[in-house]
């Protein structure tokens, strides 16, 4: 669980090898804006992965067909990268978004969503040094930001 610097544009996209094949059959289209030129984030790659492919799953659990995933890194004035995933799937109604970072909370459990992918990630982001937020609109979609520390951090 050692701490280093990570290229957020490679863990994407060994994230993504897994995932390309579900969007080509559901006809997600994919957008990825992540410039070369941010710097690196200090994590642990199992961590981060884990982090991503939690999140993007839920995008395509709430896309059953013909959506938009859209992934884009900025870096921030206080020396984080802000990544922001965003679907345009069916959105999380503001009572439900109350309670979605908690453990066993899934509005899928009879397809199987056992409840803990969000409540996982988000202990893993607060592991990071990072931060997590979520907005949403019901029937416009849905947008995961997470913060994650960068190497130009201060102590
Ligand atoms: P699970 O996926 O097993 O249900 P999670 O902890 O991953 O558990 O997510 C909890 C709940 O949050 C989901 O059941 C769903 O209601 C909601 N949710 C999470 N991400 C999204 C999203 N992108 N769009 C719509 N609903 C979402
Ligand atoms: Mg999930």
């Amino acid at each position: 669980t050692t701490a280093v610097p990570l290229t957020l544009k490679s863990v994407l996209d060994e994230v993504l090898v897994f995932l390309v094949k579900e969007a080509q059959l559901k006809n997600i289209f994919i957008e990825i804006d992540v410039p070369d030129t941010l710097p690196q984030v200090v994590g642990n790659r199992g961590k981060l992965q884990q982090v991503l492919l939690n999140i993007v799953n839920n995008a395509f659990a709430a896309m059953p067909r013909d959506g938009r995933l859209s992934i884009k890194a900025e870096e921030t004035d206080d020396a984080f990268v802000r990544l922001d995933i965003s679907d345009s799937g069916c959105g999380i109604s503001p009572e439900n978004l109350k309670h979605i970072f908690e453990p066993f909370f899934s509005t899928k459990t009879n397809q199987g969503g056992t409840g803990l992918g969000l409540s996982i990630t988000y202990g893993l982001v607060q592991e990071i040094g990072g931060r997590i937020k979520v907005e949403s609109k019901v029937n416009e979609g849905t947008t995961f930001i997470v913060s994650l520390p960068t190497t130009t951090q201060k102590e």
